[in-house]
């Protein structure tokens, strides 16, 4: 059978780890690489050729589904609405505020072209969303709790970065303990956003910078740390390197609910993972199968998790699917 062809729309994290979770789906191919850089100079794993993103539409005939692995902040908005024009396409566009907007955008062009576009695909939001969604449909008497962590946040690290006199900084997301066993035993907590989780931040100062300076700086700063208990080390350039260049993440959806006179029910989806990137990336591979399935049975326009069937997901066969997995 003839294999879905993928390309690949921006070559970061996301880019690398996609190329490499196409590569374990016997049921797709890896046609193309597409970059703003210069193509001569990306060097890329698998030896998959690598074009300019100016020619990407001559490619709309020889893809069945672009993966666009930019950033949620400026490029997604932009190259999102654009290749739905030409393209099915999977994105992982994860500003929540601004996901409806971001849909309609999409659905725009997805209509007019005909193509099946899948928006926020990858884990929170993504896999972390069907399950909010599962526990509220199932369970409509409770409350939903979403931890985060332990796990690097790219956002909160780049806000300790700008500070001036840093010179590189990672911040880890850490979920508080007893407030995930509180929220497991069933008993509802109300939980601020302090009680759920600390932030640890490790962090390489510029030459003669001031250390209490810049840890008062980095703690109370609205929105990012003000509200958290905050801990900050200072380490040197080499460490960082050494014990903080991985990108670990994961996390905690449950909710808790009742059910009859007062059963209490409890379901918990979780995820550790050693590569954020990774993982999303192959989070968004699985649901290029779906937008490609979906495309030829017609379903077109702007997608979101919530519209594709799990059996859709699965390189099986529905009939395998019923003798296996059910
Ligand atoms: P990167 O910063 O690694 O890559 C984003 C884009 O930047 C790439 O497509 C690439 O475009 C460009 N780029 C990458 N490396 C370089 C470089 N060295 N120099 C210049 N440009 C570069 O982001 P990630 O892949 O880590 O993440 C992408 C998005 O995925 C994030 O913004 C995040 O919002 C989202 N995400 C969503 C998750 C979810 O669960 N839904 C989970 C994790 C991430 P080009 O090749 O065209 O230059």
């Amino acid at each position: 059978e003839k294999k879905i062809r993928i390309g690949i729309a921006g070559y970061g994290n996301l880019g690398r780890g996609v190329e490499f979770a196409v590569g374990r789906c016997d049921d797709m191919e890896l046609s193309a690489v597409f970059t703003r850089r210069s193509p001569e100079e990306l060097r890329v794993a698998s030896g998959t050729p690598v074009y300019s993103f100016n020619d990407i539409e001559t490619f709309a005939e020889s893809i069945d589904v672009m993966i666009l692995c930019g950033g949620s902040k400026n490029d997604l908005p932009e190259q999102g609405p654009e290749l739905a024009k030409k393209f099915n396409t999977i994105d992982s566009f994860d500003t929540h505020a601004k996901i409806p907007d971001y849909f309609e955008a999409v659905d725009a062009s997805a209509k007019t072209s005909g193509k099946t576009a899948i928006i926020s695909v990858g884990w929170d939001p993504g896999l972390f969303s069907i399950n909010r969604l599962f526990g509220e449909a199932i369970l409509p008497e409770g409350e939903t709790y979403t931890f985060w962590g332990k796990g690097l946040s790219q956002g909160h690290s780049d806000a300790i970065r700008r500070i001036e006199g840093v010179k590189g900084a990672v911040q880890y997301t850490i979920p508080v303990d007893s407030a995930v066993e509180k929220v497991r035993s069933g008993s509802q907590p109300q939980l601020s956003t302090r009680d759920k989780h600390t932030r640890e931040c490790f962090v390489v100062l510029e030459e003669g910078a001031d250390k209490a300076e810049i840890e008062q700086t980095i703690v109370t700063m609205p929105d990012y740390f003000a509200d958290y208990d905050t801990t900050v080390h200072f380490i040197d350039e080499k460490q960082l390197k050494e014990e903080h260049s991985a990108m670990p993440h994961g996390g905690f959806v449950i909710r808790s609910g009742k059910t009859g006179e007062a059963s209490n029910q409890v379901m918990e989806f979780s995820l550790a993972l050693e590569s954020n990137p990774e993982f999303t990336s192959s989070v968004l591979v699985a649901y290029a199968r779906a937008a490609y399935r979906m495309n030829k049975a017609g379903d077109t326009g702007a997608k979101t998790v919530f519209d594709v069937a799990p059996g859709l997901l699965s390189p099986k066969s529905a009939h395998e699917l019923r003798k296996h997995l059910l």
